[in-house]
């Protein structure tokens, strides 16, 4: 009789050597160094590290938004680099929700018109169980007929998560979602990343400089340099702070600017 290993957990996207360098000559600048990462599915993700350190190089290689150097990225079984600009542009629609820390809202649109957005760009009629799942998860039915100046911060977080979720993307990326918030409304839009990976089977990846945020996530990788060099599974603030002191101390002793 033969045992079977447990199958290791899907990826919803990886990244093999990635490799981005910007500039030439005296301004060259390595911004990734050859990284291997997996994102696997249903699973929230944290990314940390000092300024610089190429956390959103990471993310924007990695969603497609910026073309790599060298390596190779998937969204699912599909590799960015074989795609020209046209299918590119449709992955990413499909398949990958972005979350900005300037939430990136339309003023003249409702809340509801925001959400329902990436839809209508797809010419696709919205599946209304879904989109009723998603307006209560981020709880706001009372304000889909209100526009964006209308709304708090966090509503308007809140309103620009809807929208990455609608199309139920592969993959969530969220570039310090919480940057611009108020620790209360910043929980608010946590506490919903979490709830999209628990209840809704969403794959969420966050970059973020709050160790409390990183506490939400089921693993934080740390970047230093272009590389991953540290990964934290099952993250506490406490921990995570404490790996970033020790961070900031190496970063004295080496003069290098943080
Ligand atoms: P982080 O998100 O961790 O702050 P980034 O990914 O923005 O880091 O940047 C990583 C490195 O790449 C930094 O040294 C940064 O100055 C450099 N860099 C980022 N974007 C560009 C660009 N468009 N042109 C030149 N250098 C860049």
């Amino acid at each position: 009789m033969t045992t079977t290993q447990p199958a290791a957990p899907a990826s919803a996207a990886r990244g093999r050597r990635l490799t981005k360098v910007y500039g030439e000559g005296d301004v060259r600048v390595v911004a990734l160094d050859g990284v291997d990462v997996d994102f696997p599915e249903h699973r929230f993700t944290a990314i940390m590290g000092p300024s610089g350190s190429g956390k959103s190089t990471l993310m924007h290689c990695m969603a497609g938004l910026d073309a790599l150097s060298d390596g190779q990225a998937w969204i699912g079984d599909t590799e960015l680099t074989t795609l020209d600009d046209k299918r590119l542009t449709a992955l990413r629609r499909d398949l990958v929700g972005f979350i900005f820390q300037a939430y990136n809202l339309l003023p003249t649109m409702t809340a509801l018109e925001n959400i329902t957005l990436p839809l209508d760009i797809a010419g696709r009629k919205p599946d209304q169980a879904w989109l009723d799942t998603i307006v209560d998860t981020v709880g706001l039915r009372a304000r889909l007929d209100h526009r964006p100046a209308q709304l708090s911060g966090g509503q308007q977080q809140r309103v620009a998560c809807a929208r990455a979720l609608v199309t139920r993307p592969a993959i969530v990326f969220a570039d310090e979602p919480t940057g611009n918030l108020d620790s209360k409304s910043g929980a608010d839009v946590l506490a919903l990343l979490r709830r999209s990976v628990d209840e809704l089977g969403q794959t969420v990846v966050m970059v973020t400089h709050d160790a409390s945020a990183a506490a939400y996530a089921d693993r934080v990788l740390f970047l230093a340099d272009g590389h991953i060099v540290q990964e934290m599974s099952e993250p506490t603030a406490a921990r995570v702070l404490e790996r970033m002191k020790a961070f900031d101390e190496s970063l004295d002793t080496t003069g290098s600017a943080v």
